[in-house]
């Protein structure tokens, strides 16, 4: 990220200290009740969970909170350019899960509170509320983890003892008893905000693909207490295992930004608009605008005709490259199919975006191209949704952005035509036109 990066951050956290303010009494209460049990259950009824357990705790503790560390980093280097932008899943409550497996539960608080301060420092943006809220709720279903371990362990330390039957059991069981808190919890805050603030949150909790995860990594958890309690230096193979599964959970989102267009390098259509929908969510959780800007070559069927295919394809690698050029190494710029381009535009309300996409037209329009020596120009449509319309459907945005385009080339071609997204799909009159160029 750039240093217009840095400012969007400061402006993110003024918006996170008032969104919290902004919320319903009933999440402001669920929130600091939790923080509340969170700090004071472990300590107060430590004896419920397992006591004495791991023959070296702060150890124990030391390692989990490196390994977080160490997932987080690799997450890091895997997602490579989207180091700034990581999504909110990122295997914490493994570590937690193992805390409370192995660990008086008084440990939970500050293994939990390190893996979170770390992963939040390392680019996990997130509002900070959102935060600590759903570090006491992991905590707190590492208690009752915890509980549910000790209930079938007892005394035992090893889950591998005899044949690991009822260690195998009191992972399963305490996995089953965490999930349940953890998702329960995440529901009450789902449930209890305004839908626009948990947008997100709301889909996650409706996702099978979202519990089969949570389940893997809280099992991951417990594989890793019996390796500890039953032979700690096989840890060692886990490691590169688990870098391995990381890189492997990560490869489909990598393939994503691997799948470009052939003729003229941009994403393909369907890879953009995916990015383009985790985009939206990064703008959500930030609380920024965005825009979305459709540019279509005009008259370029005569192009064609005059010039032949070739020469034209020739002309879109021009208007393809101007346009990368132009834009910022966060815009998403895809072939929207034939001459038609499509630009997603993170933390950009609608009047900079036409701004840019104007900044674009005039570009193209003075681009000479090879073979023919002509100039070509482009119609742009823009649509933004501004701070107050954020949850507006990426779909929604694209449709208003494909009839700005439209009204673009029915008052003459080559200009810009912007609109901020403002009305619901039933009241299309309460959308403001605003024409920013005309040659
Ligand atoms: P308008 O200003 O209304 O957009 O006019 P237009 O001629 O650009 O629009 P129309 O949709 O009628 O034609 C689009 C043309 O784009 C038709 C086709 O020849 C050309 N085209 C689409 N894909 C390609 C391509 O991959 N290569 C080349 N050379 N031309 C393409
Ligand atoms: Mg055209
Ligand atoms: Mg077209």
């Amino acid at each position: 990220m750039s240093a217009n990066g840095d400012s969007g951050t400061a402006g993110a956290d003024t918006a996170e200290r008032s969104a919290f303010s902004a919320t319903p009494l009933r999440v402001q209460v669920l929130i600091v009740a939790a923080i509340a049990v969170a700090l004071v259950v472990p300590f107060a009824l430590a004896d419920a969970g397992r006591t004495g357990t791991a023959h070296q705790p702060i150890l124990t503790a030391l390692l989990l909170v490196l390994l977080s560390a160490l997932n987080v980093e690799l997450g890091r280097i895997a997602e490579g350019g989207l180091v700034d932008s990581q999504r909110p899943h990122k295997a914490l409550s493994a570590w937690a899960f193992t805390s409370a497996l192995l660990l008086p539960t008084p440990y939970l608080v500050p293994v939990v509170a390190i893996s979170y301060a770390h992963a939040r420092w390392r680019g996990l943006r997130v509002p900070l509320w959102k935060w600590v809220g759903s570090a006491a709720y992991l905590v707190i279903a590492g208690f009752v983890a915890g509980v549910f371990a000790a209930f079938v362990m007892g005394d035992e330390t090893n889950f591998v003892h005899g044949n690991g039957f009822s260690g195998t059991v009191a992972v399963v069981l305490a996995a089953v008893a965490f999930l349940a808190v953890e998702t329960g919890l995440f529901h009450l805050s789902a449930y209890l905000n305004h839908a626009g603030d948990e947008e997100w949150l709301r889909r996650t909790l409706r996702s099978r693909s979202f519990y089969t995860t949570e389940a893997s990594v809280l099992l991951l958890g417990g594989l890793f207490a019996a390796i500890w309690t039953g032979g700690p230096w096989f840890v060692l193979l886990v490691i590169p295992v688990y870098g391995l599964a990381q890189r492997a959970a990560l490869h489909d989102s990598l393939r994503e930004q691997a799948e470009v267009d052939d003729k003229t390098g941009l994403l393909r259509f369907e890879s953009w608009r995916r990015l383009a929908v985790l985009g939206r969510e990064r703008c959500i959780a930030r609380r920024q605008p965005w825009s979305i800007a459709f540019v279509d070559l005009d008259y370029f069927k005569r192009y064609n005709d005059a010039w032949g295919h070739l020469v034209g394809d020739e002309a879109l690698v021009v208007v393809a490259d101007t346009l990368r050029s132009q834009v910022r190494a966060d815009d998403l710029i895809a072939r929207f199919g034939g001459e038609e381009f499509c630009v997603f535009l993170p933390a950009t309300p609608y009047d900079e975006a036409s701004a840019v996409a104007e900044r674009l037209r005039r570009a193209i329009a003075e681009a000479v191209m090879p073979t023919s020596g002509e100039r070509v120009t482009v119609s742009v449509g823009v649509a933004g949704v501004t701070q107050h319309e954020l949850g507006v459907e990426l779909a929604e945005t694209m449709t208003q952005a494909d009839q700005a385009l439209f009204e673009a080339k029915a008052l003459g071609r080559d200009r810009v035509s912007a609109r901020s997204y403002v009305a619901p799909p039933d009241a299309p009159d309460r959308v403001e036109a605003v024409w920013v160029s005309a040659t």
